[in-house]
């Protein structure tokens, strides 16, 4: 079995490594940390929980060790999809560089430019960031990304997920083509695949699990409810929740609940609060402090119950989580594999329990096909009680009534909306309501690209937040005749301003 001592790293790293109690590198880190060590590119096929950050950042620091940083000219640059990830690499490079003198330097959005600048200026090691922020600092003329030597992209499957693929692709044009790259995703498709072949030379191309597997450690159950009536599914299913958190008693140390919906992720933790569980919700529209501060709480150990979202949750390392609820079953089938990886993890055991109701079995099929195996079906917990005939239909808020009308399924879900694509045609009031949502979002969240003719992106407003202003400015002239004009914008955006991510 291969040693950290064998792996040829700054003794410094190797230190540090120890005190934080590694004993063994895992797979991943003993086979991408002697290539990355030789400037080789390194593709990594793995999902979080691997240890594949520090197969990254190991050797980063190791080659950072000689040299020295120049101002607004990082040496190396590592690109994370969410804020949440962004900040857990930095503080695993605060770990794994603690006796080293190198700088690190952290953009994010929902964090004033002007802290970030003075580090910039000063000249950092590491500049870790998601892409948004980064090319915000570009263009700013605050950064000059001609200086890095090594670049990593991590969870790059998550980053097309979210619309990023564009970003990544020019920001990995204003790096030094000599640079060393280190790319890193849980799955490889095919637009995935074209950014390797493109950008990547050469590389050690490293699997640590086959594509979509789950952890042997996680024990799934499916849990099938059949509600008498459609209208009566989302209460019997959080009647199941209640019930099977309740069975589970003391093994259930902590939790995580996933629901498709941001808009449901608030309804089910407010209505587990409501029967005195301790929970709390996480999802992009949270303001950034709230996350933090809820995501705090669930790592101390002070709140039990994190209901989340899948983008607010992907790639998150929670020690130690016993159980993972999927409220739903996600309509995307590698989302599962996600889902229950919170659990199960670095060897422990897991519980991840999937709510399902009729209208499910399609996604539960896709589900299955992906993961080879059959999900083994649980009975209903004891003590849940199913609806009746007479009881009350679900009662969303008015908002959710409203997206689950126009949209049903997925329509909430945290995944960019495509303006300006052929095969989605535009829903005006939709995007009109995310973009109101994510008008004071950084760069990062925003579900849209705005492009020059060039179709060089460029920061700007999404016509739908022109219709929000605008709204706001007919309000303050009371101009009935505007009003009519920016209807009509909204509803025709000019299709050459627009350009749906990925
Ligand atoms: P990651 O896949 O990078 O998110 O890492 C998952 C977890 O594994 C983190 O909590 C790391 O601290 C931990 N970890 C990483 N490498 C090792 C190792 N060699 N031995 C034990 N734990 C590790």
């Amino acid at each position: 079995m291969t040693k950290f001592s064998d792996l040829a790293l700054d003794p410094r790293v190797l230190q540090a490594v120890s005190e934080a109690g590694y004993e063994t590198p895992t797979p991943i880190q003993a086979q991408a940390i002697p290539e990355a060590l030789k400037g080789r590119d390194v593709l990594g096929i793995a999902q979080t929980g691997t240890g594949k950050t520090a197969s990254f950042t190991l050797p980063m620091i190791t080659l950072l060790g000689q040299g020295r940083a120049r101002a607004r000219m990082p040496r190396s640059l590592v690109l994370a999809p969410t804020r949440e990830l962004a900040a857990q690499v930095a503080e695993n490079f605060d770990i794994y560089a603690k006796h080293t003198k190198l700088t690190k330097a952290l953009l994010i959005g929902g964090v004033a430019f002007g802290e970030q600048d003075k580090l910039i200026d000063r000249g950092v090691d590491v500049l870790i960031a998601t892409p948004g922020r980064l090319l915000d600092h570009f263009e700013r003329g605050k950064l000059l990304l001609t200086g890095v030597q090594i670049m990593v992209v991590d969870e790059a499957d998550r980053m097309l997920d979210m619309g990023f693929i564009p970003d990544i692709e020019r920001i990995f044009q204003l790096t030094p083509f000599t640079r060393q790259t280190m790319f890193y995703s849980a799955t490889m498709a095919p637009e995935i695949e074209r950014i390797t072949n493109t950008f990547l030379t050469n590389p050690a191309k490293i699997e640590v699990a086959r594509q979509a597997t789950a952890s042997l450690t996680i024990t799934q159950s499916l849990i099938e409810v059949k509600p008498v009536r459609k209208d009566r599914s989302f209460g019997d299913k959080r009647a199941v929740l209640r019930a099977l958190i309740k069975a589970e008693g003391e093994a259930c140390t902590n939790a995580i609940i996933f629901c498709n919906r941001k808009m449901d992720v608030d309804v089910v933790a407010k209505s587990l609060k409501s029967h005195g569980f301790n929970a709390a919700p996480i999802h992009g529209d949270l303001d950034q402090s709230v996350r933090t501060k809820t995501l705090d709480a669930f790592r101390d150990g002070t709140l039990h119950l994190l209901v989340a979202s899948d983008v607010a949750a992907r790639g998150l390392d929670i020690p130690a989580v016993s159980h993972v609820f999927n409220f739903d079953v996600p309509s995307h089938p590698e989302d599962y594999i996600h889902r229950i990886g919170r659990t199960g993890r670095a060897g422990r055991l897991g519980k991840a329990f999937t709510i399902s109701v009729p209208s499910d079995e399609k996604y539960l099929k896709a589900i299955e096909h992906l993961i080879k195996t059959e999900i083994p079906r649980g009975d209903l917990p004891e003590g849940y009680e199913p609806s009746t005939e007479d009881s009350r239909p679900d009662r969303a808020p008015r908002e959710d009534r409203k997206g689950r009308e126009r949209g049903g399924r997925g329509r909430d879900r945290e995944r960019p909306v495509k303006p300006h694509d052929e095969a989605a045609p535009m829903q005006p009031l939709v995007v009109v309501a995310k973009a109101e949502a994510a008008a004071d979002a950084p760069r990062e969240e925003r579900p849209w690209t705005v492009s020059d003719r060039h179709g060089r992106p460029r920061p700007g407003l999404h016509p739908a937040q022109l219709c929000a202003e605008g709204r706001a400015d007919r309000r303050r002239r009371g101009s009935g005749h505007r009003h009519r004009r920016l209807r009509w914008r909204r509803r025709r955006p000019a299709p050459d301003l627009i350009r749906g991510p990925g």
